[in-house]
């Protein structure tokens, strides 16, 4: 039997709510989408710091950027939110 990660206690398979300390199972955000919105996290740094210096040209050109790999990861996000590789996280 599955166990879980909270408090260690063992959860029938087809439980969604554990019965130790009640966290729910939830569809966990698979790693590939957190790495893909971390890449754009620098180029909103970039963009800020252009923003503060009023160079709005700098500002224009990192927005593509941001909202591209933003974008791709929303679209990761629900590709693979269905699929078995992204897994079932416990939340409490
Ligand atoms: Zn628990």
């Amino acid at each position: 039997m599955p166990q879980c990660p909270h408090c260690m206690t063992e959860i029938p398979p087809d439980a969604t709510i554990c019965t130790g300390c009640g966290a729910r199972q939830g569809a966990a955000i698979p790693k590939t989408v957190i790495f893909v919105g971390a890449l754009s996290l620098p180029f909103i740094l970039i963009a800020f710091n252009f923003l503060f210096r009023g160079d709005f040209i700098g500002v224009l050109v990192m927005l593509p950027l941001i909202a591209m790999f933003l974008g791709l990861a929303a679209v990761l996000f629900f590709v693979l939110r269905g699929k078995k590789s992204g897994g079932q996280a416990w939340y409490r």
